[in-house]
């Protein structure tokens, strides 16, 4: 049985039918699986609603996906600033800039999966109702 998401940031993050919030977007659920990474089911196995309304409906997906990714680049930066503020971490902007940039790609890296499809479950709760 699936469990269902009733608030709309609940079916963001859980990736659920943007319309009832019981069925599952993706045709892989596992985030860190890139075997069909992005594969939006057709429509929801639970009450029917296309998951792809017109062609090319998730290229705007991608302007999502910059915003987490961009989001994520400045919680990376108060993290490291934080941790400098606590004395954990010397760090700063400017004298230490590859501490910044290896640990933005590291995170952009580990976590781009997710936020590939959390940025389409974005879109798709976004725009389908
Ligand atoms: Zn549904």
């Amino acid at each position: 049985m699936a469990t269902e998401a009733k608030t709309a940031l609940g079916k963001v993050v859980k990736m659920k039918c943007p319309h009832c919030g019981k069925g599952h977007l993706f045709a892989n659920e596992n985030a860190f699986s890139f075997s069909k990474l992005g594969q939006v089911k057709s429509e929801c196995t639970e009450c029917g609603t296309s998951f792809n309304p017109e062609p090319g409906f998730y290229f705007g997906a991608a302007y999502v996906s910059w915003g987490l990714t961009v989001a994520m680049w400045v919680a990376i930066l108060v993290a490291l600033k934080t941790l400098n503020a606590l004395g954990v971490l010397e760090f700063g902007f400017l004298t230490h800039p590859k501490t910044f940039l290896i640990t933005g790609i590291v995170f952009t890296v580990l976590l781009f999966p997710v936020l590939f499809k959390l940025s389409r479950s974005i879109w798709a709760t976004s725009f389908i109702k």
